[in-house]
């Protein structure tokens, strides 16, 4: 069905998100040229997203993919799968990520995939987990299975932005709660999200899984706020 997605791109031409150049039919969301100086995460950053997690919960190890810098235009990327009603767009660029960083060996004895959860009314409004796309990515990319049930959201914790670190930490105390801790148990997880600001949402999922279970936690996320805010 080739000639319909041509179709398609003629009446409702696709830009890049990142130049707003028009893309080809083989490419997705972002040209070949902006994909090209993606900007990925440095070396010398990955040790300062495992340190946000010190003394906060026990983790095994932490990693991201690009930078979210402030004003970005490849910000675009990460809006487009929150708000833009585009989840495959963070399968799509999971899918990249995880090709390239398991290279590394980050992946190799992580046994399950755990989508951070949204609460039911963020669900309700956005209609998708963007996490859930993160993760199909992922699996996509790995063949490690996801497990979404195992954990859920009580409350939406979206008036971070306007909190103080400190504040943003005891903001998020108790909003998950582990719903089914068999389909964790004895695993080494892998909790995702899409950006990583403080760590303090996912430090939050992590020790109320930890509390429930005996499992090893890692971390992933698409994006990194490089300066905090
Ligand atoms: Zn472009």
């Amino acid at each position: 069905m080739k000639w319909i997605s041509d179709l398609i791109d003629l009446i409702f031409p696709r830009t890049c998100v990142v130049c707003g150049e028009l893309l080809s039919p083989q490419e997705k969301d972002i040209c070949i040229n902006c994909l090209s100086t993606l900007p990925k995460i440095e070396k010398i950053h990955l040790d300062e997203i495992e340190k946000s997690f010190w003394g906060k919960v026990e983790i095994e190890r932490a990693t991201s993919f690009m930078y979210y810098h402030k004003n970005s235009p490849y910000n675009n990327l990460i809006h487009r799968l929150k708000y833009k009603n585009s989840p495959d767009t963070g399968d799509r660029l999971a899918f990249l990520a995880a090709k390239e960083i398991a290279e590394s060996g980050f992946f190799d004895d992580i046994d399950a995939i755990v989508p951070l959860p949204l609460s039911k009314r963020k669900m309700r409004q956005r209609g998708y987990n963007q996490c859930d796309y993160i993760a199909k990515g992922l699996s996509r990319a790995t063949g490690i299975p996801v497990i979404k049930n195992a954990v859920k959201r009580l409350k939406s914790n979206e008036t971070q932005t306007h909190k103080s670190r400190d504040e943003r930490w005891q903001n998020v105390e108790g909003i998950f709660a582990l719903s089914d801790a068999t389909l964790l148990e004895g695993k080494h997880i892998l909790l995702i999200d899409d950006i990583l600001t403080t760590g303090a949402t996912l430090a939050s999922c992590a020790k109320s899984i930890q509390e429930g279970c005996q499992c090893k936690i890692s971390i992933f996320t698409l994006a990194y706020t490089y300066n905090g805010i």
